[in-house]
């Protein structure tokens, strides 16, 4: 269903990134520099959502570009997954002052946004960054009790691990990420594969 959305749509992810710069649907875009629609492809095969852009990506328009996202590269490095294979982006597109989690109001106003980029790009898997995209995403509270699990919702998988800003000063926690990370590589592995079977069994029968 969602990948015949992708091909009948007009929509597209630079027209998206147009809209949010231009965005004033919530109070946040009175106090951002620059709003952060997210980076990559419609073909990519992971979608990352985090919590909202820091002092770094406010100052430059890009997620996850500072101390944050300098772990999630890593880790995404160790498990052998490309920048080019993901897109990524968070549940609200412009800072909140001071870095305070975004209010409901606000993720309620910025969500068709991230909504829109998900039907667009149909990924296999969206991997949930930290409590704020668990709860706002999927209703979930605990993380640290479901980090690292793959569950499947309305026909769209997931994963959920930690945020990674919350491993900047904790090993444990970035062998958490780059542990749930190495899951999520094996799970498009796995995904892959069974495709493959498929068409093959197809072409065979
Ligand atoms: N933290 C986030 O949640 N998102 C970013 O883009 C950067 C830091
Ligand atoms: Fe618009 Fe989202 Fe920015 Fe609010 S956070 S102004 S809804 S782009």
């Amino acid at each position: 269903m969602v990948a015949s959305a992708r091909i009948i749509s007009n929509d597209s992810l630079e027209k998206i990134a147009i809209e949010v710069v231009g965005c004033s649907l919530c109070k946040l875009s009175r106090s951002r520099k620059n709003a952060v629609p997210g980076d990559g492809q419609t073909s990519a095969k992971i979608i990352f959502i985090g919590e909202a852009p820091g002092k770094n990506e406010d100052e430059k328009g890009r997620p996850f570009i500072g101390v944050a996202g300098r772990i999630l590269d890593e880790a995404l490095q160790k498990a052998g997954i490309e920048r080019s294979q993901v897109f990524i982006t968070n549940i609200v597109k412009c800072r909140p002052p001071g870095n305070r989690i975004p209010e409901d109001d606000e993720c309620a106003a910025c969500r068709p946004y991230l909504d829109r980029q998900i039907s667009l790009i149909a990924p296999r898997i969206i991997c949930i960054l930290g409590a704020t995209a668990y709860s706002s995403i999927l209703g979930g509270k605990s993380i640290t009790q479901n980090r690292g699990k793959i569950i499947k919702r309305k026909g769209q998988k997931y994963l959920i691990t930690i945020h990674p800003a919350a491993a900047i000063y904790n090993k444990n926690l970035r062998h958490a990420l780059e542990d749930d990370l190495s899951s999520l590589s094996q799970e498009i592995k796995k995904m892959e594969n069974l495709d493959r079977n498929t068409i093959l069994d197809y072409i065979d029968g």
